[in-house]
């Protein structure tokens, strides 16, 4: 079958350690049943995940780090560090990092995550000259995920385009290819948040075709929920501390119960976002990472269906949006705290930060699945509104 390969991405790996520190590691049935035995069948310390029979993503849980934010298997510090798990043992993310697969029926997408620093840099080797090393690295992923790419393909002949609105393959298609050329095109102009611009035109768009193919009338959504949306996935996405044994859709949930039972909103983070109505500098460095992480999750389709959540086309081109919105919101706040302790940022410290949330958005999204119907419906529901995106925008800017 086709190997799918986006253009214009580079890797290699740049040995900076960063994988095994600070972000979640999530694990398979199958890695936790080589990590018990590799560890003589004692338990591993692990945070269970909502999942729902159906969805094809399997990750059943995530490992639990050490109090210094490192995995418990690593050793040794940035340049000498080495992981203590035979490679057979290692859990299939860490054997298969960066590198992302899914089976659709047109070819398989091969992707990267920017949990990588080396890929958010764009350094090294581009992807579209590593075809033995993404052929290799196809094959492991597919002996470690036994039936899964059956279990994926045929997800995508149960596609919709907005909540119970089927979508064939073939009509999914062109839209998908269109969508796709329209950001790509995007990538290295120089206007101020392009991407972000970019994605809620084409949501726009597609909600209008949506609403026109189930001959609904446009759903205009209430202001207040735009506030909530950004306050929960700021607070819960760039949150230091474990939640308990709440995983972070349960936290996401919460939130925006509680936000919806009072409706009155302590709205620390974005308040003072208004209140500071700065403009982070132009770059270029900047506005590319932005650019390459959105069209490398939606070139690789882990935004939607078989490739995140089962959620429809719409809701997850919408929530692809929120995640790159957050993660501009959280660099523009970073900016404004330096300010306010009057330092101010270089292009380059801002790229350093820039790299460090994207990051961060990326690593809690891998593990992130919406397994519980309740957590899919309110998505649905957030972006059955086509002007949300733009208003949203209105926010960040
Ligand atoms: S299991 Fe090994 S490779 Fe994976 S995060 Fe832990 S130390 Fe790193």
């Amino acid at each position: 079958m086709k190997l799918l390969v986006a253009p214009g991405f580079n890797f290699s790996c740049s040995r900076c350690g960063h994988c095994c520190n600070s972000y979640p590691v999530p694990l398979t049935a199958l890695d936790l049943e080589r990590l018990q035995s590799a560890e003589g069948g004692q338990p591993i310390p692990v945070r269970r995940l909502t999942s729902e029979p159906g969805l094809s993503q399997s990750f059943k849980a995530v490992l639990l780090k050490g109090d210094d934010g490192f995995c418990n298997y690593f050793e040794g510090s940035a340049g000498s560090s080495r992981c203590l798990l035979q490679d057979t043992a290692k859990p299939q993310m860490c054997r298969l990092f960066p590198f992302t697969f899914l089976h659709a029926p047109d070819g398989i997408l091969s992707g990267l995550s920017f949990s990588s620093t080396a890929v958010c840099l764009n350094f090294g080797e581009p992807l579209t000259s590593q075809t033995a090393t993404l052929e290799q690295m196809l094959s492991l992923f597919e002996e470690l995920n036994p039936g899964l790419k059956d279990k994926t393909k045929a997800e995508f002949s149960r596609l919709t385009l907005a909540a119970d609105l089927p979508l064939s393959f073939d009509l999914y298609l062109p839209l998908q290819k269109t969508m796709e050329e329209e950001l790509w095109q995007i990538m290295g102009r120089k206007q101020r948040a392009i991407a972000l611009q970019a994605l809620a035109l084409l949501f726009g768009n597609l909600r209008e075709m949506a609403d026109n193919y189930g001959g609904i009338a446009p759903q205009p959504g209430e202001v207040w929920f735009d506030l909530a949306l950004i306050e929960t996935y700021l607070a819960c996405f760039f949150s230091e501390r474990e939640e308990g044994s709440l995983s972070l859709e349960e936290q996401l949930i919460n939130q925006l119960t509680i936000f919806s039972q009072e409706r009155q909103l302590p709205m620390p983070l974005t308040a003072r976002l208004q209140s500071a109505s700065l403009d982070l500098p132009a770059s270029v460095l900047l506005e590319d990472l932005f650019a390459r992480f959105a069209c490398m999750r939606l070139f690789a389709r882990l935004y939607f269906g078989p490739g995140f959540s089962g959620l429809s086309l719409t809701a997850g081109l919408g929530h692809l949006f929120l995640m790159l919105l957050v993660a501009y919101l959280r660099v523009k706040l970073d900016y404004v705290e330096a300010l306010e302790n009057g330092i101010e940022m270089s292009e380059e410290a801002l790229f350093e930060t820039a790299v460090r949330r994207i990051r961060q958005v990326e690593g809690k999204w891998t593990s992130l699945r919406y397994g519980s119907r309740e957590a899919i419906n309110m998505l649905e529901l957030a972006f059955l509104d086509g002007l949300r995106p733009l208003r949203l925008l209105d926010l960040a800017l």
